[in-house]
């Protein structure tokens, strides 16, 4: 059986094709959204989950998420006295996935098709992959989201050409993809986003607004602190930020203190504070279809993903933009996930569709420093000369001149740079290099710079002084570092030591460790009231006596709702 998994950045979900339909699977929990997160448990045992999530704030050094963003990196990420590599945190949340699906399905699961962002370069990629193999699947395909999104929706399958965008607005990244369907081909014209944009920033509008109006009369500490009362306001501003999807007011509840503060938000005033926000999505936007060279009225469709496309003011931005409603009848939160679904699906009855990646485009654009004489003779320094831009297919080369700017200057230095802005200082500095320069008037020494990057983020420079001969290089490595066979075979082994777990236990687990959460955020009476019932459980859980687990679990349970908000994903 071929799954399909949509490795999130906050939350995974796996789905199969089954008689004609995407059917996701729900996790221990009965949830279909698994939180990626993963933590260790004292006995050294791996949780993965929710479970997982509520120990974010309570075990906070036994806990990671979001090493989706590291995949591709020599980052080590330490749980307890653990090391894990992000690839492998990555491997014990499919490995999770996997045996949800098993145990749903009945049957061992081998094979899958995981998503992958459309701007994951071959590193990213290929430890993805790695990350399928470490949790014991043959990854039979890397598709990209937005190829996934549009698969979702039945798009792409057909021979019509079209072109599509697809917007994904999650929980901490924003990307915009352009698709190009032609003849059953779906090839990513474009991407752009904001890798530090999400649902979370909105959320920070409202907690920023709360701290203005009550939060700091009513004596809260200032965000920056990192109380555990912010852990609640969080919370609290995620849910008003969800309810003011649904309805034009809502309201925010807190105690602090002995006091109950409570405080209340229009969608109209929301909408306002978070206009800053919602102006940071347009520039994506205008950017992937510039890059595509493509007009938003030849877009057949624009499709929606990631939970925070939810909000109406995102809707109606985008129907202003492009002048229609964008397709949004599947979930935002699962249409990556069905995706995927299709792709098994056609994978099992070997259907072809041919996808052609972005594995293949520069990120970024790559270029050096010049100075440029100005029309007054005066030299502006620091000048950004674009070589190789970004969304150019790669392997790439490409070559442009410069000249000596000084008479008789002995060397000419040349400083590689990444990113889109027209002044050095604000891009990003890569390397430096000097070639000799034979003596000569300004103006008549040229040094061609070639840069070569290819699709493992390798950049080359080469420098060669026209005049001389002299070349001089210079190698640039973007991404240093991918899993060998062998390291991947020595990982497998390291994890396959690492007690999972037990999957039945998941119910019990996830509570313990929300009931842990709420203890160490609340005081007072609410805060012994809790003691006392996760004490109580936690000796029936030494006890391993199931009925005596069942009857003070149920009794936390109660406990737990009555002082928590419903947990949401
Ligand atoms: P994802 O990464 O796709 O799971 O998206 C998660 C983001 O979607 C989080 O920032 C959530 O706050 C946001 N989200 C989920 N449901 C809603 C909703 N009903 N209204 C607004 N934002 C939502």
């Amino acid at each position: 059986m071929i799954v399909g998994i949509d490795l999130g950045t906050t939350n995974s979900l796996v789905a199969v094709w089954r008689h004609g339909n995407s059917v996701l699977i729900p996790n221990a929990l009965g949830q279909l959204l698994t939180p990626s997160v993963v933590s260790l448990g004292d006995q050294g045992e791996v949780m993965v989950g929710m479970a997982a999530r509520e120990r974010l704030s309570t075990h906070p050094a036994r806990t990671a998420s979001v090493f989706k963003r590291y995949m591709g990196t020599n980052r080590v990420i330490t749980l307890g006295n653990q090391d894990f590599r992000p690839e492998e945190l990555s491997a014990l949340v499919l490995r999770s996935l996997k045996a949800d699906a098993e145990a749903l399905l009945g049957e061992p699961v081998t094979e899958a098709v995981i998503t992958v962002p459309a701007y994951f370069n071959d590193l990213q990629r290929k430890a993805t992959k790695a990350a399928g193999t470490l949790a014991g699947l043959e990854v039979r395909r890397l598709l990209t989201e937005p190829t996934a999104a549009a698969l979702a929706y039945g798009i792409g399958l057909g021979d019509e050409e079209q072109y599509l965008m697809i917007i994904d607005l999650g929980g901490g990244t924003f990307d915009v993809s352009l698709l190009h369907c032609f003849e059953g081909v779906m090839e990513v014209r474009a991407t752009a986003g904001d890798t530090w944009l999400g649902g979370e920033d909105f959320v920070d509008v409202i907690v920023n607004a709360f701290m203005v109006e009550r939060g700091e009369a009513a004596g809260l500490p200032p965000v920056s602190q990192l109380a555990p009362i912010h852990g609640v306001l969080r919370r609290q501003a995620e849910m008003l930020k969800r309810r003011l999807s649904d309805a034009d007011t809502a309201e925010l509840a807190l105690s602090y203190q002995g006091k109950e503060i409570t405080w209340s938000l229009t969608r109209d005033k929301f909408e306002l504070l978070a206009e800053p926000v919602l102006a940071r999505i347009r520039q994506p936007i205008e950017r992937a279809l510039r890059d595509a060279r493509v007009k938003p009225e030849t877009l057949s469709q624009v499709i929606l993903a990631g939970g925070a496309t939810r909000m109406p003011m995102l809707r109606r931005l985008i129907g202003r933009l492009f002048r229609r409603m964008p397709l949004q009848h599947i979930n935002p939160d699962e249409v990556v996930g069905r995706g995927a679904a299709v792709s098994a699906g056609l994978l099992a009855r070997s259907v072809g569709l041919e996808e052609i990646i972005m594995t293949d485009v520069a990120p970024f654009t790559m270029g050096i420093n010049v100075s440029e004489r100005q029309p007054d003779g005066s030299r502006l320094k620091g000048v950004y000369m674009p070589i190789i831009e970004r969304n150019t297919i790669i392997p790439a080369s490409r070559v442009k001149p410069v000249f000596n700017i000084d008479d008789n200057q002995t060397a000419i230095g040349i400083q590689v740079y990444q990113g889109e802005s027209l002044l050095v200082k604000d891009n990003i500095l890569l390397g430096k290099m000097s070639v000799g320069c034979p003596p000569a008037a300004e103006g008549e020494i040229q040094v061609d710079v070639r840069f070569t990057y290819d699709t493992s983020g390798l950049l080359e420079v080469e420098a060669t002084v026209l005049k001389t001969g002299v070349t001089e290089r210079l190698l640039i490595e973007g991404n240093p570092g991918s899993l060998t066979k062998d390291e991947i075979a020595d990982r497998l082994a390291k994890l396959s030591k690492l007690k999972l777990h037990p999957r039945d236990d998941t119910d019990n687990a996830a509570l313990l460790a929300r009931a842990q959460r709420l203890y160490e955020q609340r005081l007072g009476h609410v805060r012994a009231v809790i003691g006392d019932a996760l004490a109580s459980f936690i000796a029936a859980l030494d006890t391993q006596a199931p009925d005596r687990i069942r009857s003070t679990r149920e009794q936390l349970r109660k406990i737990v709702e009555a002082h928590d908000d419903e947990s949401f994903l």
